[in-house]
């Protein structure tokens, strides 16, 4: 699992917008790719070719404002191998003709690419990989928002958090939430590694609820810079909790067996 970027939507110098990779039998799945994501695929040195699949837990830019740059890249690299796109059904027209404007149609990519819009049924990109996705609440403050206004006719307010097995191991990532873990307690059991935000989330609220909820490890990422990462780890010390959870850095690379 590579922690290539670790900030929210307002990257800074040391932390960069949100991108995850989990690399499993010698290929790539990407978790929401932000506007930086190739390159730093690239700077990781790994290798667009291999990449399989990519999966968006929502709509905004700081979780698939690179995507395309990431299917160029791949483009000019000779990839021949097919991607499975998991994306917000409400995206899929809009992102379509974004490629079409950019020059990119689907057909001239030179490999295949299969978009998949995402429902409550599991997903298995291959044997060894199932994606089941569980709406969340971030996007509800945005339906009342945008109440009557026209610009948000095709909105479905669709964000996702996932349970992720991969072969034997099970990860719960989210994107981002509305109110808290809670609204995805039904997907931690205490097998899992959980990979949550700390943007939106009280930090003290976040800490508590790890402490009802046990999954077996969490990775803190998605950084809002008002956040700080050593008073951040004072308080994960103080809970006994540092055995338990990593805060995510930009680079950081774990290894699971
Ligand atoms: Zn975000
Ligand atoms: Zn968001």
């Amino acid at each position: 699992m590579f922690f290539l970027g670790t900030a929210s939507g307002l990257p800074v110098q040391d932390r960069f917008s949100q991108t995850i990779v989990l690399e499993l039998n010698g290929e790539l799945h990407i978790i929401d790719p932000a506007d930086a994501a190739s390159s730093l695929l690239a700077r990781a040195r790994l290798d667009h070719r291999k990449i399989r699949s990519v999966v968006v837990s929502h709509m905004h830019a700081d979780h698939h404002v690179g995507l395309i740059q990431v299917l160029k890249t791949a483009m000019h690299l000779g990839k021949q191998t097919s991607i499975q796109i998991l994306f917000p059904s409400e995206g899929i027209e809009p992102l379509t003709t974004f490629l079409n404007a950019c020059y990119l149609p689907i057909e001239w990519l030179g490999y295949p690419v299969d978009i998949h819009g995402i429902t409550a049924e599991p997903h298995a990109v291959n044997e060894h990989l199932v994606f089941e996705a569980q709406l969340n609440k971030h996007l509800n403050p945005y339906r009342a928002r945008a109440a009557g206004e026209p610009f948000s006719r095709a909105w479905r307010y669709q964000s996702y958090s996932f349970a992720i097995t991969a072969k034997n191991r099970r990860f719960v990532y989210t994107g981002n939430l509305g109110k808290g873990l809670q609204e995805i307690a039904g997907l931690i059991s205490e097998d899992s590694v959980l990979i949550t935000e700390a943007a939106h989330l009280k930090v003290d609220d976040i800490l508590a609820e790890l402490e009802t909820l046990q999954p077996c490890h969490t990775y803190l990422t998605h950084f809002h810079p008002s956040l700080r990462a050593a008073e951040l780890q004072e308080a994960i010390v103080r809970r006994g909790l540092s055995e338990r959870v990593t805060l995510a850095y930009d680079g950081l690379v774990c290894e699971f067996d």
